[in-house]
């Protein structure tokens, strides 16, 4: 049997550098909350492969759809010859997320592309140029999803020039604003949109609800409501980036019905597809029917395979209530993580099993990424497969499968503690 030592040495025979993997582990086998490397060493998945297996690895009724698909036919691009099962995953979306005018969906493969779809169609819905995004956000790895990204390293270093008409507003992020409401930090973005954009030039304000890769921030409450306020009253397009805090991730289906949203475009993926490449935009019909026909697609979007995973996916979230489940994970992760906190914790945060410690030196708030890294290290080390994140790569974040047992996450969570205290 081939060791993750040798394939490792492949790997950097064969794999461009500039790919890197959090683990050196290859993986053989995952179910549920775990996975299994080709050595035969198990891990506890606190990252499901960043907030992508929320129905578990290898989920039961995904392998049963594709494998059922995938005999029918495997692609015939919808573009040339169209088939139910886009149409279906389309009338999820419409059902699933929080607005209750009428909408259209498309369907893409990745989120950068359905971020890049989103802008598209606000442009061309209001005519406008402008995009509004904010400090610490993460939108994607393609030219214009760079542009949107606010993080440098890794994601921008010496990939420019970007993309133009891309604003950054100031975050609501309560560890590091001095504790602003969330009405007075949607007052300090307004004013930098406002004075320096300018509304009849905006066309879409694009926000993650809760920010995935920025460092699982939590805006002051309010902030999201008055953004999303401001749009409607200037006549941009409010966009919520959902594609790390959709589908179920968050005890809701979407992120945004915490505050009681309805954000005139959604763009989700991760996920949606239970594992397999799948992504949308859903919202406002008059938004995404004004796009003239063959304005939107591509050759893969919402391809068969991946079109079955997620319905089986949205299937399962619904008879598992995985909404629910991702609420008692938080139950279960939020006090332990309380409990764990130390002089150097400086905030606990996040919502349902989309949770986040910062790691700070004593005293204040100046960021801690060389503690970040060796506790990350030490959950790795002992079996426990952690992420981080956050602008100062300072923030250790936790995405459980929402199907992980109490077993596994009681394991994960020990790990955690005792990687913590070393
Ligand atoms: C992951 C992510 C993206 C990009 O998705 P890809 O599928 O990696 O292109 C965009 N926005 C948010 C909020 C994300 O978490």
């Amino acid at each position: 049997m081939t060791s993750s030592e040798d394939l490792h040495k492949r790997r950097l025979a064969a794999v461009a550098k500039g790919v890197g993997s959090v683990v050196n582990a290859y993986v053989d086998h995952a179910k549920n909350g775990t996975i299994t490397d080709v050595d035969g060493r198990e891990w506890i998945d606190f990252a499901s492969g960043i907030a992508v297996t929320n129905v578990g690895n290898a989920a039961p009724r995904v392998v049963e759809a594709v494998r059922a698909q995938v005999e029918r036919f495997t692609h015939t691009c919808f573009m040339v010859a169209p088939y139910e099962s886009y149409v279906a995953v389309c009338e999820q979306l419409i059902a699933l997320t929080p607005g209750s005018f009428e909408k259209r969906a498309a369907l893409f493969n990745s989120g950068a592309e359905a971020v890049e779809n989103a802008v598209k169609i606000a442009r061309h819905a209001t005519g406008r140029p402008a995009v509004v995004v904010f400090d610490h956000a993460y939108h994607g790895r393609t030219n214009l999803t760079m542009a949107l990204t606010a993080k440098n390293m890794p994601y921008k270093h010496r990939f420019g020039p970007f993309a133009p008409e891309v604003y950054r507003a100031p975050m609501s992020y309560p560890l590091r604003d001095g504790g602003l409401s969330g009405a007075e930090a949607a007052r300090r973005a307004i004013d930098v949109i406002e004075k320096q954009v300018g509304g009849p030039n905006v066309a879409a304000v694009l926000i993650e609800p809760i920010q995935g890769e920025g460092g699982f921030v939590v805006p002051a409450p309010g902030f999201l409501p008055a953004i999303a306020a401001w749009a409607k009253a200037n006549g941009a397009v409010f966009v919520a980036d959902e594609i790390q805090t959709g589908f179920a991730r968050t005890g809701q289906w979407f992120a945004s019905e915490h505050e009681g949203l309805e954000p005139d475009l959604i763009t989700t993926a991760k996920g949606m597809g239970g594992g397999l490449p799948i992504a949308g935009v859903v919202g406002r019909a008059e938004l995404m029917d004004a796009v003239h026909a063959g304005g939107l697609g591509g050759t893969y979007g919402g391809n068969p395979i991946a079109c079955a995973a997620a319905l089986a996916a949205i299937e399962t979230m619904r008879e598992l209530d995985l909404c629910a489940a991702a609420r008692r994970i938080e139950s279960i992760i939020e006090p332990a993580l309380q409990e764990m906190r130390d002089p150097g914790v400086a905030e606990v945060r996040g919502r349902g099993a989309m949770l986040a410690i910062e790691l700070v030196l004593p005293g204040g708030i100046e960021p801690d990424p060389t503690r970040t890294a060796r506790v990350s290290k030490a959950c790795h080390d002992a079996g426990l497969l952690t992420l981080t994140c956050g602008t100062y790569g300072n923030v250790l974040r936790f995405l459980p499968p929402l199907v992980i047992s109490d077993e596994d996450l009681g394991r994960g969570l020990g790990i955690l503690r005792a990687a913590l205290r070393s």
